[in-house]
């Protein structure tokens, strides 16, 4: 398959692993954004062919992962009213709040149901007049258009019965946030790929400047993940600090500027909690006050909901680089993907989840 076959052909990716090789010649230290990332590299054993000098960490973004304790704990009280039909993807039914999970809730009569795009919640609040529905909003740059096109057919049918959870969070933030801490180990960033694909890649060289780190925009084929570190590692050696797309073929600087655009006219910057990483100032996006209507956190008042995360769970040093998923004391045992304690174990995208699939010694 064009774009597809020729960027998982084993020769290309050791021809490109050989330069690797050839070019380092000293540690350094690369976290790869997100999670789709983290899981080819796992899936392919890409760390494990790289030279010895080279270490990658994995970073925060993962959409299921970072999503707030409070969210999820504010998604369970709308969901457990039974005036409510909750929508929300399927990744998100397993994700442990402070007490449960949206499945228990289901279990209980709460009518919770998975769907694949915000338009068929839409969809749910049409054929359902009695009842509100409420799409639970989660996720980066991504995922906010078609989360924002829900908001605007909502209002163009005149439904009054939908709603939006809203728990956008932004990535430049976040690599601000790793990049500042007294604790950073990050020397270069192989950013997101699809998250460039709507935002182009404008925001980042101001930060690659500011913090001195190589920054290279990078997809999510074996051959793409190689090409992005073989970028950042002749960056690193050369002591330059420039933003790369080896990402071509899907992002240019620009970015999708007709969803930038919607995402612009139903969304307003915000400060937002990142679960196990805590508040990272304006990392966020909410309903503007011409959307309230929409905004289901108002509707349902569940503003007060106070959290509280497992004491094992290291989620948040493990999405910001500071440790791996088998550093983890809870690692295994008690947590599984059948009984997670973080979010980072039961994500198609989390860290934990990709080390128990293709790294697990039992
Ligand atoms: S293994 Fe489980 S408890 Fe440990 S960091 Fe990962 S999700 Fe949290």
């Amino acid at each position: 398959m064009k774009y597809l076959s020729e960027y998982r052909d084993p020769k290309l990716v050791h021809a490109v692993l050989a330069d690797i090789h050839k070019s380092v010649t000293r540690p350094w230290v690369i976290m790869e954004i997100c999670g789709g990332q983290t899981h080819t590299i796992l899936r392919h054993g890409l760390d494990q062919l790289l030279p010895p000098q080279i270490e990658l960490v994995h970073g925060p973004g993962c959409p299921v992962c970072v999503t707030s304790l409070e969210s999820i704990d504010k998604a369970l009280a709308i969901a457990s009213n039974t005036e409510v039909i909750f929508a929300t993807y399927g990744d998100m039914l397993r994700v442990p709040g402070s007490e449960r999970d949206l499945y228990s809730v289901r279990a209980r009569g709460g009518d919770v149901r998975v769907v694949y795009s915000p338009l068929d919640a839409v969809r749910l609040a049409q054929e359902n007049p009695q009842k509100q529905v409420v799409f639970f909003a989660i996720g980066f740059e991504t995922t906010a258009p078609a989360n924002c096109m829900s908001v605007l057919q909502a209002r163009n049918l005149g439904l009054e019965n939908y709603s939006i959870l809203v728990s956008h969070v932004r990535v430049p933030p976040a690599m601000q946030a790793i990049l500042s801490s007294p604790t950073n180990r990050v020397q270069a960033f192989l950013a997101a790929g699809h998250v460039c694909a709507v935002m182009g890649y404008w925001e980042y060289p101001p930060i690659a400047e500011k913090y001195r780190v190589p920054v290279v925009v990078t997809g999510f084929e074996p051959l793409d993940i190689c090409v992005g570190i073989l970028k950042a590692v002749r960056m690193l050696e050369a002591g330059s600090y420039k933003v790369e797309n080896e990402y071509a073929r899907v992002v240019t600087y620009a970015g999708n500027q007709h969803g930038q655009a919607i995402i612009k006219e139903v969304l307003m910057e915000t400060d937002r909690n990142w679960r196990g990483i805590g508040m990272i100032p304006g990392s966020g996006w909410t309903l503007r006050p011409e959307y309230e209507k929409f905004d289901a956190e108002k509707r349902f008042r569940v503003e007060s909901v106070r959290p509280s995360e497992s004491p094992l769970c290291i989620a948040g040093q493990i999405l910001q680089g500071l440790k791996k998923p088998n550093e983890c004391q809870a690692f295994g045992k008690p947590c599984t993907p059948e009984s997670p304690l973080g979010a980072t174990m039961v994500s198609s995208e989390g860290a934990c989840s990709a080390y128990y699939r293709y790294r697990k010694i039992d």
